[in-house]
């Protein structure tokens, strides 16, 4: 059994306590939710900190409120859980719910938080591993060591965004409200991520992420799909969001985000304004899936091959697409992919 490192937990009760908390615990402290992803990384010494602060105590970051008419605001904390069975989710913004109802398995899901989900760490083979395994490698550049092991002529590190939510929220253009010392304010959803597989995140380590707030779905329809080798539980290798707004038939507003892909999730802007004002037909599904596939630059860092990852990006584009459009039955999808 690999055992966690001694640490110090403080569960406050009030976002401002939390705040403060973080504050008082500077850079030897780090904010754990449900804590499915910091923990093993903690066993695995992939973090060390000292102090965390628990989030999950403090009522006013669980919930959902609103409506897909007005938009929703979902709490950080509130499980993946709730959000994947929740009903208005369901209605408004079903690429959210499917997203969060496939991440790892029932169980973290019941732990595991929206919130924590958006941060989750990056994933890279090299680096998940316990740290015997890194040390016999001689470590890389994420942690305890100083090259690449993926491209070792490389001066960052390429590990990948591997949340699920994270690239269907992008698509729905929601935004974050974090809280800090400094006050609080809103971004969009986007604004949060770098490309830089160790500093990915652009928010300070002492900002609470404390909800996640949808626009008005009015129009929008929305998809998820997830490539992983084990239906049951894995991470992510490829994750396609798409969001389209349709006018009767003709796209209106269109946005495709690829999750897994590299860093952070990566918009395939270009695929999504081919759309707008087209019809959803094979040819223009057919169009946008290989205009998507392009900004797709898998490494050789993850589960399944590179080169496999790629060409699925171009499937799985498509698929979603036909899945907004609502004819996706085994026909059709033959004609497009
Ligand atoms: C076996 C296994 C399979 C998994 N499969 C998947 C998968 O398929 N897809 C997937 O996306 N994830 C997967 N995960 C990772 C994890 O379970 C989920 O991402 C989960 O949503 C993380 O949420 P959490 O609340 O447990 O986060 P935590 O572990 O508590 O935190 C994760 C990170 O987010 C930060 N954080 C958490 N909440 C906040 C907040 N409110 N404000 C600021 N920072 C915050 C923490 O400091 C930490 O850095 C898997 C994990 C395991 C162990
Ligand atoms: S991409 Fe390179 S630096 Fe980053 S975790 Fe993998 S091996 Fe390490």
């Amino acid at each position: 059994m690999i055992r966690l490192p001694a640490f110090t937990y403080v569960a406050p009760k009030t976002v401002d306590g939390a705040v403060r908390a973080i504050v008082d615990a500077g850079p030897d402290g780090m904010l754990v939710a449900g804590g499915t992803d910091l923990f093993p990384n903690m066993k695995r010494r992939q973090f060390e900190p000292r102090a965390l602060v628990g989030l999950r105590a403090i009522g006013e970051l669980r919930g959902v409120a609103g409506s897909p008419r007005e938009g929703m605001r979902i709490g950080a904390c509130t499980t993946l859980t709730a959000v994947a069975t929740h009903p208005e989710v369901a209605r408004g913004y079903a690429g959210l719910a499917t997203a969060a109802g496939l991440v790892s398995s029932p169980q973290l899901r019941n732990v595991g938080t929206l919130g924590g989900n958006v941060c989750v760490d990056t994933r890279c083979n090299y680096y998940n591993q316990s740290y015997e395994w890194r040390k016999a490698i001689g470590f890389c550049m994420k942690r305890d060591g100083d090259i690449c092991l993926v491209a070792p002529g490389s001066p960052r590190c390429w590990a990948v965004s591997s949340s699920d939510t994270a690239p269907v929220l992008w698509s729905l253009g929601a935004r974050v409200r974090l809280v800090g010392p400094g006050g609080e304010r809103t971004v969009p959803l986007a604004a949060l991520y770098r490309d830089d597989g160790i500093e990915y995140q652009a928010k300070r380590a002492d900002e609470i992420l404390t909800e996640i707030v949808l626009p008005p779905a009015d129009g929008w329809r929305s998809a998820y799909l997830k490539l992983r080798r084990r239906g049951s539980f894995d991470f992510p290798v490829l994750g396609v969001a798409v969001a389209l707004r349709l006018e009767g038939e003709v796209v209106r507003e269109a946005r495709i985000v690829l999750g897994a892909v590299a860093s952070l999730p990566r918009e395939a802007s270009k695929a999504a304004a081919g759309l707008v004002g087209q019809r959803l037909t094979a040819e223009t599904i057919a169009a946008a899936a290989d205009a998507a596939a392009g900004p797709a630059k898998p490494l050789d860092n993850t589960d399944l091959t590179h080169p496999y990852r790629k060409k699925v990006t171009r499937v799985y584009v498509a698929r979603a697409l036909a899945r907004v459009a609502g004819f996706d039955d085994g026909t059709s999808l033959e004609a497009i992919a």
